[in-house]
């Protein structure tokens, strides 16, 4: 069994950036890197941050440091010990040990051809054989409860999202022994008593998963904010997979102004060319939800307004 999960007495606020290190971070990603800091730092809170680096194929080997000190140029200081993933395979190992003893988990060979051609079933009903003997090696499946997952999420407001059991069984460990992202978020989340995730709206599909997984586990809920992402004028999502560019570490304080402008912040334009400290000091005392549009996407500043 793997380390048993802290449990700690504060109920402050404790947020977190966890970035996959894929690669460097764009405009998008120091967007939401932001917006969970200065959420953090409103609520005098610990920030955190968390490289998510469990994939060790789709990472380049200087990602996660430069990453760092990205964070670092725009003064985006965190608190406590940077936690890496893979670092952590004894917690997720602990708790997918919980799953399976109380039937929440399932070896499953299905390759995602064999799911396809089932509509998304599982053709030789791995979940309910669960002592059945493979020679191969084989993933490990979240046995999904059917029913609505709901939250109430701090911008987007009320979410809800209908799981059906089998249908969305989800891989918590994949056959290469590697652990998925959807079982260590909640894992760290909890360990690391993050009580308000701040992230992309692009992950607002995963919560529901999450939720279900935290209820296996018995975890607590934290509070969930999903911030717009950052669209290129085709209505692009910037994301490293689409090659959006690398954050220009020689421009911090500009960086952040025009962060704070796609964030509807309306920042003074004398501080487009102030130093970061001057920037976030300013977006510490003016920083406000209301102004943030409750919306999945939101536009790249126009060059104008740079
Ligand atoms: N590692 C994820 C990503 O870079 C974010 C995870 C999260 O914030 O929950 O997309």
């Amino acid at each position: 069994m793997g380390p048993a999960l802290r449990t700690r007495m504060s109920h402050s606020y404790r947020g977190r950036f966890a970035p996959s290190p894929t690669g460097p971070l764009h405009f998008g990603s120091l967007v939401a890197a932001l917006a969970s800091y200065l959420e953090a730092r409103s609520h005098n809170g610990h920030w955190l941050v968390r490289i998510e680096d469990l994939d060790p194929l789709r990472e380049p080997p200087d990602a996660a440091d430069r990453i760092l000190r990205t964070l670092e140029a725009h003064g985006l200081t965190w608190d406590e010990s940077v936690a890496y993933q893979s670092q952590r395979s004894d917690l997720y190992r602990g708790q997918l040990a919980a799953l399976r003893s109380k039937g929440y988990a399932y070896r499953c060979p299905c390759s995602r051809r064999d799911l396809a051609e089932n509509q998304g079933k599982h053709p030789n009903a791995c979940r309910h054989h669960p002592d059945r003997h493979y020679d191969e090696p084989t993933a490990w499946r979240f046995a999904v409860q059917s029913g609505l997952y709901a939250w109430q999420d701090q911008l987007q407001g009320y979410q809800q999202y209908q799981l059906e059991a089998e249908r969305d069984d989800f891989v918590v460990q994949r056959k290469e022994g590697f652990y998925a992202y959807q079982l260590a978020v909640v894992c760290d989340d909890a360990e690391q008593d993050i009580r308000h995730i701040v992230r992309g709206s692009d992950l607002l599909d995963s919560t529901p998963l999450q939720l279900a997984l935290l209820a296996a586990l018995e975890l607590p809920i934290p509070s969930y904010l999903h911030v717009p992402v950052i669209v290129d004028n085709h209505g692009q999502k910037l994301s490293k997979q689409n090659h959006a560019t690398a954050i220009d570490d020689r421009i911090p304080g500009h960086n952040l102004w025009l962060a704070l402008v796609a964030l509807h912040q309306s920042p003074p334009a004398d501080l487009k060319l102030a130093p970061p400290e001057t920037v976030l000091a300013w977006a510490g005392e003016n920083w406000s939800l209301t102004h943030l549009p409750a919306q999945k996407t939101l536009p790249m500043p126009a060059a104008e307004e740079a």
